[in-house]
């Protein structure tokens, strides 16, 4: 049910209609928005979203979703060159992009409608248009005023692109899921998720991949051990690593190839450029409006109960700039309307012991502290690390290999394991798990404690010594 008030103030347009009021008006319809807003409608309350682009975000749009089925399609690839090697006499022959990007496009399609037909049965309305803050707490959506008694922002983020002569002439990962050919020689600069994921996917596809990093490894945020082994990954791919180069400018050629120049010289002959170099908050909705202020870093400034610095407004998800991860914005987004619908004043999201996947070849599963951390926390002499470094058996016949890396951190006497990080096939399916025993306080003895399961790789984590 939509409330129609008297227009609050008189500064706006006379064009304007009636302000329209909900007990929950939330500005975003990805990841964070749709799932508060669904799990607040649960509560009898009326809710609705606003959504200027898909329904679904990044998430669904341009990032996980799309991402994983390529991750899938450079699996299946890996698989196929094995496959000789299990006796199969198959021959890999040519890959069809378009292929797969259209089966990928037309599963997207289908989630955007599922999307819409949930929020429907939810009876959650769905605002279509790009909203902005006036002033009186209300949002501008075209000519229609709304504003709610609680407001939430999600409105994601947006993919960075470098201030250097002939920037445009790349494109970011956005650009990467338009893509209607595989590029035969492509430069991935940055040294993230984005980057190492993209350019993994496109090196396994067949595309000539260059890596263009500002130090000498990817994933310096990672443990040693991921952020060390990963770059070993990247190495072994056969992609071209080129470490300690900073960006100086793109340009166009007559024969309309690429040339990347850097701090270590110019780099020709590219068919795509891609800036994987980090995400910018959406935060273009005149918040000065409303009062809600800004961190240091340009994201929105919010308590551990996603409150803002304005009364009733609040915000989650990649805004925020905290862990740039959709189930983060689904679970805050969920707490939040618990929170203010459902009388569980104290519900929040733990942002403790998240785990993360890097869809890497091979892929990467880590939670909680690093080695580094758990040491500058707890002291050197408390931490006590385990480590494994072995080849899957799925490797034992090919001759391709892989090695999959394994640390546990442990702190204390009781060694309550603060830390897991790996990388190695099917460690992406390891991970959930034993993020469960972890967010539960478990120990090495716990994990010694728990018969292996033979023979799989995730036995190395119940038999580390
Ligand atoms: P979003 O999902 O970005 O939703 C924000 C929505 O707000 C968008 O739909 C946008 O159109 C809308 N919007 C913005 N401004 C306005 C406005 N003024 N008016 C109306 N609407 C507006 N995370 C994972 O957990 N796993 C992964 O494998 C993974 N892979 C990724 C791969 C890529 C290439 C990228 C870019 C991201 C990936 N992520 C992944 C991150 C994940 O997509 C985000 O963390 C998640 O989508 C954030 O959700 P959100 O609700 O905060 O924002
Ligand atoms: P990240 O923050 O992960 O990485 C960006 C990296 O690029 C930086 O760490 C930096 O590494 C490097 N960089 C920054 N500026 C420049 C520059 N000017 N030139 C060259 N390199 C530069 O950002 P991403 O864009 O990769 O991803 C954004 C977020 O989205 C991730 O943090 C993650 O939370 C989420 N995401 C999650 C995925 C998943 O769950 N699987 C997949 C994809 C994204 P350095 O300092 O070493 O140079």
């Amino acid at each position: 049910m939509i409330n129609v008030l008297k227009r609050p103030f008189s500064s706006t347009s006379s064009v304007m209609a009636a302000v329209k009021s909900y007990d929950y008006l939330v500005i975003g319809g990805g990841s964070g928005g749709i799932s508060s807003a669904r799990r607040a409608a649960e509560f009898g309350v009326n809710a609705a979203v606003i959504e200027h682009s898909r329904l679904g975000g990044t998430c669904v749009n341009v990032g996980c979703v799309p991402k994983k089925v390529m991750f899938m399609a450079a699996m299946q690839s890996e698989m196929l060159h094995d496959s000789k090697d299990y006796g199969f006499d198959i021959e890999k022959k040519r890959f069809n992009w378009s292929k797969i990007k259209q089966s990928r496009d037309a599963y997207i399609v289908r989630l955007n409608g599922i999307y819409d037909k949930n929020l429907g049965k939810s009876k959650v309305d769905v605002i279509r248009g790009h909203a902005s803050f006036t002033s009186d707490r209300c949002i501008q959506v075209g000519d229609q005023l709304y504003t709610g008694k609680h407001i939430m922002i999600a409105t994601g983020g947006e993919p960075v692109v470098p201030n250097i002569p002939g920037a445009e002439l790349g494109m970011t990962s956005d650009g990467f899921f338009e893509l209607e050919d595989l590029p035969k020689k492509t430069a991935v600069i940055g040294a993230g998720y984005i980057a190492v994921e993209l350019a993994g996917i496109l090196q396994e596809l067949g595309s000539d991949v260059s890596l263009f990093i500002r130090k000498e490894k990817v994933l310096r945020n990672f443990d040693s051990l991921i952020s060390d082994n990963c770059t070993e990954e990247v190495k072994n791919s056969g992609m071209n690593l080129v470490t300690n180069s900073t960006s100086v400018s793109l340009s166009k050629e007559a024969d309309g190839s690429l040339t990347y120049t850097t701090s270590r010289g110019a780099f020709a002959g590219f068919d795509c450029v891609i800036w994987a170099v980090g995400r910018t908050p959406n935060t273009n909705i005149n918040l000065d409006k409303v009062g809600v202020e800004l961190t240091s870093k340009g994201d929105i400034k919010v308590d551990e109960f996603q409150n803002t610095t304005a009364d009733k407004i609040y915000a989650l998800g990649d805004v925020c700039g905290k862990f740039l991860l959709t189930p983060v914005a689904i679970a805050a987004g969920r707490r939040l309307a618990h929170r203010l619908f459902d009388n569980k004043s104290d519900w929040k999201l733990d942002y403790s012991n998240i785990p993360t996947v890097v869809f890497s070849h091979p892929p990467i599963g880590t939670i909680g502290m690093t080695e580094a951390e758990a040491k500058a926390k707890y002291g050197e002499d408390k931490v006590k690390v385990y480590k494994s470094t072995f080849t899957n058996m799925y490797f034992a016949v090919t001759e391709r290999k892989q090695k999959t890396v394994m640390k546990l951190v442990c702190a204390g006497p009781e060694e309550k394991v603060v830390g897991l990080h790996m990388q190695g096939l099917g460690v992406d399916e390891m991970l959930q798990g034993f993020s469960v025993a972890i967010k539960m306080g478990a120990t090495k003895k716990d994990f010694d404690n728990t018969v292996a399961i033979h023979p799989t790789a995730s036995e190395e984590l119940v038999t580390l010594r």
